[in-house]
């Protein structure tokens, strides 16, 4: 399978690290032209210059998805620079954890700020000028936890499962114009986002016992790589994806129900830890 994408005007958000960073690559080796945004404008640019060396053309912003005007005003630029926009992947975002008995709503709705509507934003940023041409294709970077609801992590679950719908609600109404929307829904993809959630559990674990409790709900028995996310993204780009849309695809190595289990493993995991920090202190 020969994919080409030279010469396509691809938009990845949240694009300076991670899951973003990877897919950008590999458009950019694929020879398409690139446009990255994420909040810190230095990340953000360094990105940018790394990707100069294979990309046809680069244009790297500060952008926070949460921001009206900047995400019009990004889209614009892009369209006036390159004549409009074919390739938009809504990937800016991150986890949030939580229960009844943590959050305040303002909490869920600040989540939901950048993750539905930094979907919605940029959707209704790209759109016209997709319809100008009649050809789109959007690429929205989801989790897992939005299709298989947990008992855990309240923001991410509500937040996830509104913006699988948004895409197939969007996979359904877009195609007309020739615009076609998935959904790729996130495992464990080992990104700094891992780093964090490993930091937060403190002294006295190891990074090898802490993946060894992850694993055990992921049939594959490793973390996805970045770049294991970024070869479905450059095929649903492609003309070998001419007829998809409203499509929900899983990149979890396997893994599906079993997530539910997941905040119950690692409850079960800071007790041992918490209870072999005590024995350790007594001895
Ligand atoms: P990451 O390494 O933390 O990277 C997130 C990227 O998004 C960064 O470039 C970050 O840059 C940018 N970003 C965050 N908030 C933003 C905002 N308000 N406006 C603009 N850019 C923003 O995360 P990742 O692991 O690559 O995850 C990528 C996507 O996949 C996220 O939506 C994440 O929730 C989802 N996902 C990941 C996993 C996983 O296991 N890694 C699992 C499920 C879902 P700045 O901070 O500088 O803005």
């Amino acid at each position: 399978m020969n994919i080409d994408l030279s010469g396509k005007r691809v938009i990845i958000t949240g694009a300076s690290r991670g899951i973003g960073r990877a897919i950008a690559r590999a458009f950019a080796r694929d020879g398409a032209r690139v446009a990255i945004c994420a909040r810190d404008p230095q990340a953000v640019a360094e990105t940018g210059k790394e990707l100069e060396s294979s990309a046809a053309a680069v244009i790297a912003r500060s952008v926070d998805v949460t921001d009206t005007a900047a995400v019009q005003a990004f889209v614009a630029e892009i369209a006036e620079a390159w004549g409009g926009v074919d390739v938009l992947v809504n990937n800016a975002g991150q986890g949030k954890g939580g229960n009844l008995d943590t959050l305040t709503p303002e909490d869920i709705l600040a989540h939901a700020n950048v993750l539905q509507m930094g979907h919605f934003r940029f959707v209704q940023a790209v759109v016209p000028f997709m319809r100008r041409q009649r050809w789109g294709r959007i690429i929205e970077i989801n989790a897992l936890a939005g299709v298989v609801p947990t008992p855990e992590g309240i923001p991410s679950v509500i937040n996830r499962a509104s913006c699988v719908a948004l895409s197939k609600s969007l996979g359904m109404s877009l195609p007309k114009d020739n615009i076609l929307v998935n959904s790729l829904n996130m495992g464990w993809i080992d990104t700094g986002q891992w780093d964090r959630h490993f930091k937060e559990m403190g002294p006295g674990v190891t990074r090898e016992e802490f993946d060894e409790m992850v694993m055990k709900v992921v049939p594959l028995g490793r973390y996805g790589r970045p770049e294991d996310v970024a070869g479905m993204a450059l095929f649903l780009a492609s003309d070998y994806a001419n007829f998809i849309s409203g499509a929900s695809i899983d990149i979890a190595g396997g893994m599906g129900g079993q997530i539910a289990y997941f905040p119950t493993l690692k409850r079960d995991f800071t007790e041992s830890i918490r209870q072999r920090r005590e024995n350790a202190a007594q001895d």
